[in-house]
């Protein structure tokens, strides 16, 4: 039977972060209730596709705790509907930020939610103040403790690094918060100041650190992260073993995903498409086709992110055959200076590799050498 992911999008926030552009606004009760409606009226659209197994189920945001356990119990039961989903194998993860008022963590887990992923990211107080959160250290320690007894096991918990004088001392307290707080799965984000954000208007006083400290950072947080335990398995992601995302693997793994919201991105019988950033042609339903998707050079690009890197196994299960000679060729110019290894079974970047992927990952994929 065929295996996907499913995405649903909750585009809604408190307030908005100074340095997101993620899709999000605000919205009141009314419009929490139509937006759910509507999410399961696109969702029981694919109610002939029982054949479907979802083995991993994502609400991302925005908040999707902003809508309410209720209302989010409400779309599982849709998704149950329309798609087959066995508790308790489907990771279903919902996004959390931590809040003042208390979110019903009971609720999601008995809906069958049973991975939570938190926003802290710092546990230093005025890291999140600089961040704009609404939160401080004393909430996030309240809200992960009440996930905790509700139930939940599987917590991963987000990190934001390259911030105006963080020190590797606060790094150091970041992940230590984690750790001691039982979070088996850390992704840790490097600042970035997109256009159209507050932290773009204003980023000539920022004063933030420059490509060398970002990167002696991005070092440092990935020798934390071995000594705390935690294993390093893509660019950003870092788990105990065992706890790595397995909706997120999908998308490194170059897999098939459905997704349900304003912005979301399906890969879905070979065709990728998304859903417009726009309330209004959400509602109506518009699909907006993005190509196809699932070749070979797209298989390369996504799982170089992976630390397992491209490995022959997967190409053959993928394509039928070993991964073409000339992007391993390619690959070893880069091992001397330690950017690439290669392995016995395929190639992959190191963590050295990691800050440089993005042209890395052209030199690998370029249509000429
Ligand atoms: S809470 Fe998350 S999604 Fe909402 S504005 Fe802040 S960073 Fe963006």
């Amino acid at each position: 039977m065929d295996k996907k992911g499913i995405y649903i999008h909750i585009p809604f926030c408190r307030n908005k972060c100074p340095y997101c552009d993620f899709y999000s606004r605000s919205g009141g009760e009314r419009e929490y209730n139509n937006y759910t409606d509507m999410l399961c009226k696109q969702i029981s659209a694919f109610s002939e596709n029982k054949n479907i197994i979802a083995d991993t189920l994502y609400f991302g945001g925005g908040t999707p705790t902003v809508l309410g356990a209720e209302r989010i119990t409400e779309i599982i039961e849709s998704a149950k509907k329309s798609f087959t989903l066995n508790y308790p194998e489907t990771e279903t993860t919902v996004e959390v930020n931590p809040e003042k008022r208390d979110i019903d963590f009971g609720m999601l887990f008995s809906a069958g939610c049973n991975r939570i992923s938190i926003g802290l990211q710092s546990a230093n107080d005025k890291e999140l103040q600089f961040l704009g959160r609404l939160h401080d250290t004393r909430d996030a320690d309240r809200c992960i403790r009440s996930a905790i007894n509700a139930g939940f096991n599987n917590i991963s918990l987000d990190l934001m690094i390259a911030l105006p004088n963080q020190t590797n001392e606060n790094l150091r307290r970041s992940v230590d918060f984690c750790a001691s707080h039982g979070a088996k799965h850390i992704s840790a984000y490097i600042l970035k100041i997109e256009e159209g954000t507050v932290f773009y208007k204003n980023k000539d006083n920022l004063d933030l650190p420059d490509d060398e400290r970002t990167a002696d950072m991005y070092e440092y947080l990935c020798s934390l992260m071995k000594e705390y335990g935690y294993k390093h398995y893509e660019i950003s992601n870092f788990c105990i073993t065992g706890y790595e995302s397995k909706h997120n693997l999908k998308y490194w793994h170059d897999e098939e995903y459905i997704g349900f919201g304003p912005s979301a991105h399906s890969f879905f019988r070979g065709k990728r498409f998304y859903r417009p950033a726009n309330f209004k042609r959400c509602y109506a339903n518009e699909i907006i086709p993005d190509g196809s998707g699932g070749d070979v050079e797209e298989f390369i690009m996504l799982g170089l992110r992976l630390l397992e890197g491209i490995t022959n196994e997967r190409f053959r299960i993928r394509f039928g055959y070993d991964i073409p000679e000339k992007y391993i060729r390619r690959a070893e110019r880069f091992e001397p200076v330690g950017l690439t290894k290669i392995l016995d079974n395929g190639f992959a970047l190191t963590e050295r590799g990691f800050m440089v992927s993005n042209s890395l990952i052209a030199e690998i994929l370029k249509t000429t050498d």
